[in-house]
This record gives structure tokens, sequence and C-alpha cells, in this order.
């Protein structure tokens, strides 16, 4: 068995997903396969490489006993509920327990159409396939809880997108692909029973302490809502921008999922947004703590019949579930950005200077991961010069320079503010020049990408040229989904 599947989403009730074969491509060629993450799934590299590793990459083979399934879900994009969404075009291959006894989906994006199609191809072209993989990798060696990368191959064939475009297969790893779009699908038909299934089948996959609660739903939403509170301040932190953080998109495992117009700032902007479609900025990078809680809200809505019986005693109990958020939140943030700043836990003055810092940071335009860089090597004893010269007045970071030695302990946190501050990041820039050499063919600038974000902590003197931002022509200001 070269993949060790042991399935338990095909064992929930037939309306919670639809068998579905993956339909074959003209000429699967492997891009990359991530061999570290497929020893610890039990998948032997060797076979993964081999020409019938290729083709199930690809949808083309069916290793034995894969039980290929779509699943359904729903959810609310740019805040209307769809009711029908469900997988269009991703495949779920089936379910391993990896190394660590964790159990992990293996799905296939871009693997030919499903019941939930509607008119997409259920294809994906090549561009987003490159994306995802540098990204996902990326946010995993920064820290971020995320699905991951195991392969991508190209198919040798072309979707229609804007034009003829090169299509890829994506193979994705995930804690699982339970969304609150997916308790919002049986919520929104009053399937009680359906939901009684899903919650507890997420609980013993992501919360099994949650199982000897006495009140183990309400205590499903607490641990939901402390798993994406954590999440969100670790995006934020990062300066990453999701994108399309609709509830379909919000995974209650509380892993980052579906990378798509997605991207880490370089200017700090609180209201940056990169996503060609999301016009009314509603996923801009300081809206994503409120919007987070906005989905939540709409998870804690669909539990409400398993919380109590009474309405309005469920109600009121969610309601004091998600009151929790702010604080959680708000804890968190000052937490993640006093790191990133080198300030003492519990300095009164902080959260103040934390506003401040921002402030200034997006009035002067200051690249956001150089700020922090250099910051850190201005604590381990460098001259300022380098934090002076991002700004756009030399007075302005003068004065704040003047504020922060006054409040910060850099010498005490200098190891906090190197785990908080990354050398690299998956810069939209050196993304998009990726993917543009991969329609050309060449995934060296991919391959290089990936293994240089594989160490985004430590500067690596052979990567030194990514670190930087980028010059004003090859600034990349808009992100597609590009599916
Ligand atoms: P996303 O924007 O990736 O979160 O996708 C939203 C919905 O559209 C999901 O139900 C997807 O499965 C579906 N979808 C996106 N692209 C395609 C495609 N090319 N073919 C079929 N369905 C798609
Ligand atoms: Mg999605």
């Amino acid at each position: 068995m070269p993949i060790p599947f042991d399935n338990t989403y095909i064992r929930l009730p037939e309306r919670f997903f639809a068998a579905q074969t993956p339909t074959a491509v003209a000429d699967p060629q492997l891009i990359r396969f991530n061999s570290k993450l497929g020893t610890a799934l039990g998948i032997d590299a060797g076979w993964a490489e081999s020409a019938e590793g290729v083709a199930t990459w690809a949808g083309n083979h069916i290793p034995a006993p894969a039980q290929p399934i779509a699943q359904a879900y729903a959810g609310h994009q740019f805040g209307h509920f769809v009711p029908q969404l469900g997988d269009g075009r991703a495949i779920l291959l089936g379910e391993v327990i990896d190394q660590s006894g964790q159990r992990r989906d293996i799905q296939l994006k871009g693997a030919g159409p499903t019941p939930w199609s509607r008119r997409g191809d259920g294809r994906s072209a090549l561009g987003p396939v490159i994306r995802e993989y540098i990204v996902s990798e990326a946010m995993h060696a920064l820290g971020v809880p995320t699905t991951r990368a195991l392969a991508a191959v190209s198919t040798g064939e072309h979707v229609m997108r804007e034009g003829p475009t090169a299509g890829g297969v994506f193979t994705r790893v995930a804690a699982s692909h339970i969304r609150v779009g997916t308790f919002q699908y049986f919520a929104a038909q009053e399937d009680t029973d359906a939901l009684r299934h899903l919650a507890d089948h997420t609980i013993a996959r992501h919360y099994p302490a949650v199982a000897a609660q006495p009140q183990r739903y309400l205590a499903l939403l607490d641990a939901v809502i402390a798993a994406q509170c954590q999440l969100i301040t670790h995006w934020l932190s990062l300066g990453f921008i999701h994108g399309v953080m609709n509830t379909d998109n919000c995974a209650v495992s509380g892993e980052t999922i579906d990378y798509g117009p997605c991207a880490f700032m370089d200017d700090f902007h609180p209201q940056r947004v990169f996503s060609s479609i999301d016009r009314g900025a509603r996923y801009a990078w300081g809206n994503q703590p409120s919007i987070v809680q906005w989905n939540l809200t709409r998870f804690a809505e669909t539990l409400l019949p398993l919380i109590a019986s009474d309405r309005d005693e469920a109600v009121a109990k969610a309601e004091q579930a998600l009151a929790a958020f702010p604080d959680a939140f708000h804890a968190g943030y000052l937490a993640a950005f006093r790191a990133k700043l080198g300030l003492d836990e519990g300095h009164e003055a902080s959260p103040a200077f934390i506003k401040t810092t921002l402030e200034t940071l997006a009035a002067q335009e200051v690249d956001f991961t150089l700020f922090f860089r250099h910051l850190t090597r201005l604590a381990a004893g460098e001259a300022p010069d380098e934090v002076i010269a991002l700004f756009k007045d030399p007075a302005a970071a003068g004065e704040w320079l003047a504020d922060w030695q006054a409040i910060a302990s850099p010498t005490s946190q200098l190891a906090a503010m190197r785990a908080a501050n990354p050398v690299l990041i998956p810069r939209n820039h050196q993304v998009e020049a990726a993917i543009q050499a991969a329609y050309a063919n060449d995934f060296a600038p991919f391959h290089r990408l990936v293994d240089a974000l594989a160490d985004p902590f430590a500067p690596q003197a052979d990567y030194a040229d990514l670190e930087a931002a980028p010059q004003p022509a090859e600034r990349v200001t808009e992100t597609f989904c590009g599916t």
C-alpha cells in the first residue's frame, strides 16, 4: 500500500460527500514532491516520484485502497450566504495517520469536475498551484498552522482562464478540510442529526480533550474560537493577508486554508488589500480580526441546536463564548507585537507604543518585514542606519528610535525578537516571478524560493537577495484567485 490510507470521513452519513474519481490528464509531469512531509505521512519518496506516484498526484492513478470523494459545504462569500459550494475542484484521496499519530487528509486540487463544480471546470491553472506550494510551505516554516504542500504536477493540458493557460494539480495535506461552511451546510438544512455527527467527528479529530467536557459542543465552540484567535494573531504579526476569509475558507482545525489571492505586505498599511475581487477591502490586513469574529459567530449559530434544546439558553451561552474573543485576541496581539519590538512583557506603555509604531510605519511607508528584521539587528548591536533608511523622513525615524530606546529591552528580549521577526517571507514579486517562470517551463525560481523559505528565521548568505523589498517597477499590488 504506497499510501497507508485510513479513511473516516467516508463513514459519515452519505449526504456529507459524493464519491468522485479524479479525471485523468494528458501528460503529467512532476514539478516537486515534498519528501520530508511524505516521509512523515508514510509515503516513500521513491514511489512518490515514480511513474505511478506522479500519476497519483495527477489523478490518473488511484492507489488502493483510496476511496476518493468530494466534500459538501456551504459558506458566506463576502458576507452572502451560498447554501451549496462544496469541493468543485478538489477531491479527497483519503486520510492517513502521520508519524506523530495525527490524522491528515490528502487532497488533490484541480483533479477534475465534481457534483459541486457548477460552471467551473474542476481544474486549476499552474500559477495557483505554484503560489499555494510556496506560500503554504513558507507559512509552515514561519510557525503558522497551515495546510501543507505534498506535490505539484503540470498536466500537459490547458485550462481556459483569460486565455488558454497551462494546468496543474496540487496535492494538499490538511488536518482536515472541515470548514465553518461545512457546519453551515447542514445548519441551513436544519439537519441537526448531521450537525451532531459532524461536531462529534470534529471533536474526536481536532479537540479530543473536549469530548470529556460536560457541555462538549459549547467546549468545541470555545476551542475553535481559541484556535482562530491564535491563527489571526500569527497572520497579523507577519503582515499576512489571506484575501478571501469567507466562512468556507475558515477551517475549524485552526489551520490556514485556501491560499488564493493571499499576500504578505511589503510596506505597511493597516488597510492593505491585494485581492482583485476584494473591492470593499472587507479582508484588509487590519480587518481580519473582526472578520474572523464574524465567521466564528456564524459557526456558533450552527451549533445552537446542539448547545441547548432551549434556543434562548443556547444563544446566551454562545454569546458568552464569543464575548471572550476580543480580549483573547487583544492579549495575543499585544504579546506578538511586544516580542517583535523587544518590549518586556507587562510593560504598561506598550499598547500605546505598538499603536504609534504601526501608525508611523504606515505614514512613513516602511517595509514591514525589513523594519522588524533590521530592528532585531539593531537590538543585537548593529548601527541604526538600516532602520533609519527605511523611513521616508530620517527625522521621523530618529524620533521613533528615541522612543523605542526609552521603552525597549533589546538585550533581554533579543531571542524573542529573533523568533518573532523572520528574515524571509514569500514576497509577492518573488512569488509572481516564480509563477511567470513556471509558465515558461522554468521551475528553478520556484525551487529556489521553496528551498530558501524552508528556514525563514536564519540569515542565509545564498538567499540574501530574497530579503529585499521590491523595486518600484517590481511591485505587485494586485493578486488574483486565478482558479
Ligand atoms: P474558492 O474561491 O477557492 O474558495 O472557491 C469557492 C468555490 O468555488 C468552491 O466551492 C470551489 O470548489 C469552487 N471553484 C473554484 N474554482 C473552481 C473551478 N475551476 N471549477 C469548479 N469549481 C471551482
Ligand atoms: Mg475555498
